[in-house]
């Protein structure tokens, strides 16, 4: 029984800056190790230009995909909307069916629930049926209560300064 994988799924939300921080930061610990990383970014521009520039030194282990145009909640097209959410969401579950990373990475995945573009207990199914050898995250702020249920390990980023707040404006390496 030494050492068998098991794959965990892995939540990151709340309100405080850090979630997507993280995702990367699990992204370049399981890089180090040879394993394979798809990374999927299902709000438009949620991937900076200093992740996007170092991405492309692991090219051979790392995959990066942006879903669509990215959906907007301040969007007049719902429909359209809908149905590029949808999209994004089964290239995410071929992704997972096809077993072929170590990690994969649902950037922003949360608001597809948040916004009811797609059900909550749908993600949560695909999710759970992946190959159990599979390491997930997921990231964004409101995670739903079957997402924390179903999830093995949750981290909720609290806010208790963020530097916005304080009238300072994003710094390069640490918000793009
Ligand atoms: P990061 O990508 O920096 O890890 P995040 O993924 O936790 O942030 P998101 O909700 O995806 O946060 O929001 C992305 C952007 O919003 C980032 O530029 C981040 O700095 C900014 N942001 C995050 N939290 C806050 C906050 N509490 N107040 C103001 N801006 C925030
Ligand atoms: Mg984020």
């Amino acid at each position: 029984m030494a050492d068998r994988k098991k794959g965990l799924l892995m939540v990151f939300t709340g309100n405080g800056k850090g979630k997507t921080t993280a995702a990367l930061g699990l992204t370049f610990r399981a890089l180090g190790h040879g394993e394979k990383v798809c990374f999927i970014q299902f709000i438009k521009g949620s991937w900076k230009y200093g992740e996007l520039e170092a991405a492309k030194r692991f090219d051979d282990l790392l995959d990066f995909h942006v879903m669509g145009r990215g959906f907007t909640w301040k969007s007049d097209d719902l429909e359209k909307d809908i149905a590029v959410a949808r999209q994004g969401w089964e290239f995410a579950g071929k992704i997972i069916a096809e077993n072929r990373y170590d990690l994969i990475v649902l950037d922003e995945l949360t608001y597809l629930a948040t916004y009811k573009m797609i059900d909550e207990q749908e993600i949560v199914d695909v999710l759970t049926h992946r190959n159990p050898s599979q390491h997930i995250v997921v990231t964004g702020r409101g995670a739903g209560d079957r997402l924390i249920q179903a999830a093995d390990l949750v981290t909720e980023m609290k806010e208790i300064k963020h530097p916005y707040k304080q009238g300072i404006k994003a710094q390069k390496g640490i918000e793009f």
